[in-house]
């Protein structure tokens, strides 16, 4: 073990690795605490041509690797669990071009996404991911992760947005996809391969992503709407009125809203009088007609047609800030109100008033007490559909985990939904695929697997759940 150690060390350069327990530590412990992992190595590589010759290394020898970006994953597939060797490509952090008449974006993988969106606007442009953990995820986190967020209604997931990719294989070869091009039909498109592949398949070293004009108007605004069905109506009449200009759709219930009023100091109630639920949208368009009075006179429809009861549309960024600001301290929020059993879940958009009335009526009939917290991305399926536990009885909720996660998936499944919409599988959700995959998709999962990752050195256990012996 000493003499690969050393290899490796070698390998990553100058700099390149810690062997440090104090300095390792952040790096094993994923953000809400439920895990943490072990490791006597962490490797920190600066260019490509170092993780290429870290890979080649543990490949020869057998030796297992966890990538890692910033740590903001919520499923622990970035978490070494079993003393696998670090790898993070925090110090892979350049931005190697910006093409303006292009619109492109070339990107190490370390490169946070704060710093992307903050390179784009400088020409004037927009990458237009957007999530609450911006400050530190990493755009390799993003890629790994296919990661979502607040946008996806008008640009879709990161999938969406990739162009090209550099990614280093499981052997340590490099595959050199680094294209700028909108349009490239040479056959298998292989970059989609590995988004999404939470780090299973390869390792990114860089990407080339799509970016977009800076909308010159914005517009937020904040809804009271008596139920997910007037929501739904309401989602539907907007897209109509402003063209297809919504980009973010979010439905937050009002328990959610207490929770964050009650735990995130600054905060305070935005609207006058209390609502069952609330949308927050954001529209953003061009620089023709105003968009806010447009915007002014679609919410004045929406009211006559009952599909909402309030609206305030943001005067100034200001006021934006602090309604995106009550949208996104949601998790801090729940996290300080004490234990919380979260699902991150999809249904065609639709089903999302049935899904919920369903679910809530169920999981409150068997877990007397839970506190259902909705919220999420209504205008992608999307919801964060968790519940806190009965007030004082943390313990007692928590060992009801499995139950509780087990009776909301199985309602999903009956909805045709997915189980994971935009954290992914790793660790946390890996036992539960086959109970909600088919048997010839795992197969194939784990076909690609083996043709990427032989020998199982890149994040092993993680994603793709093993065979069950008979
Ligand atoms: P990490 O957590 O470090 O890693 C995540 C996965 O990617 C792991 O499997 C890791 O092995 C792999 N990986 C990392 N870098 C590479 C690489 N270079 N090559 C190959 N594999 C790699 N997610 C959403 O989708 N939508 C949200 O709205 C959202 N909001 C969030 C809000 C908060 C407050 C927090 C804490 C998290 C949120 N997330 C959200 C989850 C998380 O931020 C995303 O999954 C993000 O994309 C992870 O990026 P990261 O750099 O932190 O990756
Ligand atoms: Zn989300």
């Amino acid at each position: 073990m000493h003499e690969i150690f050393d290899r490796l060390k070698q390998a990553a350069g100058p700099g390149g690795f810690s062997e440090d327990a104090n300095e390792i530590a952040p790096y094993l412990e994923e953000w809400r605490s439920r895990m943490r992992g072990q490791t006597r190595l962490l490797l920190k590589p600066a260019t490509t041509e170092q993780v290429s010759a870290v890979l080649a290394i543990c490949h020869e020898t057998g030796t297992p690797i966890v990538p890692q970006g910033g740590n903001t994953g919520l499923v622990g597939a970035q978490i070494p669990l079993h003393g696998e060797v670090l790898l993070s490509l925090k110090r892979m952090n350049r931005i190697r071009a910006v093409d303006a008449p292009g619109m492109t974006l070339t990107a190490e993988a370390g490169v946070t996404l704060k710093q992307a969106q903050d390179a784009a606007a400088g020409e004037q442009l927009l990458f237009p991911l957007s999530l609450g953990s911006e400050g530190s995820c990493t755009i390799g986190g993003n890629i790994a992760t296919n990661a979502g967020g607040n946008h996806v209604l008008r640009y879709g997931m990161m999938r969406a947005l990739v162009l090209g990719l550099e990614v280093v294989l499981a052997d340590g070869r490099v595959l050199p996809m680094l294209k700028s091009l909108h349009k490239d039909n040479t056959g298998y498109d292989l970059k989609q391969l590995f988004i999404g592949a939470e780090g299973t398949l390869g390792i990114v070293t860089a990407a080339s992503l799509r970016l977009f004009p800076h909308p010159a108007q914005m517009i937020t605004a904040l809804t009271a709407v008596p139920s997910p069905e007037a929501a739904l109506a309401l989602l539907g009449h907007m897209q109509a009125r402003t063209g297809g200009l919504l980009s973010s759709f979010e439905l937050i219930s009002r328990p959610t809203l207490e929770m964050v009023l009650r735990h995130i100091p600054g905060t305070r109630d935005p609207l006058a009088t209390s609502s069952p639920w609330y949308v927050l949208m954001e529209e953003s368009g061009g620089a023709g007609a105003s968009l806010e009075i447009l915007t002014q006179s679609a919410l004045e429809e929406a009211a006559g047609a009952e599909f909402l009861t309030d609206a305030v549309v943001a005067q100034n960024q200001a006021q934006a800030r602090s309604f995106w600001h009550m949208r996104e301290t949601i998790s801090e929020a729940e996290k300080r109100e004490g234990v919380s059993i979260k699902h991150d879940i999809s249904v065609p958009v639709a089903s999302i008033p049935a899904f919920i009335a369903e679910a809530t009526a169920v999981v409150v009939e068997k877990f007397p007490g839970a506190r259902p917290i909705c919220f999420g991305h209504m205008g992608d399926g999307n919801l964060h559909f968790n519940f806190s536990a009965p007030v004082g009885q943390d313990a007692a909720f928590s060992a009801q985990w499995d139950e509780v996660q087990l009776t909301v998936h199985d309602i999903v499944k009956t909805y045709s939904g997915s189980i994971s919409a935009e954290h992914g599988i790793g660790q946390m959700k890996r036992d539960l695929l086959p109970r909600y995959k088919s048997s010839e998709e795992l197969d194939a999962m784990r076909a690609l697997k083996h043709a990427f990752d032989p020998k199982n050195i890149l994040n092993p256990g993680k994603t793709v759940p093993a065979v069950k012996k008979l």
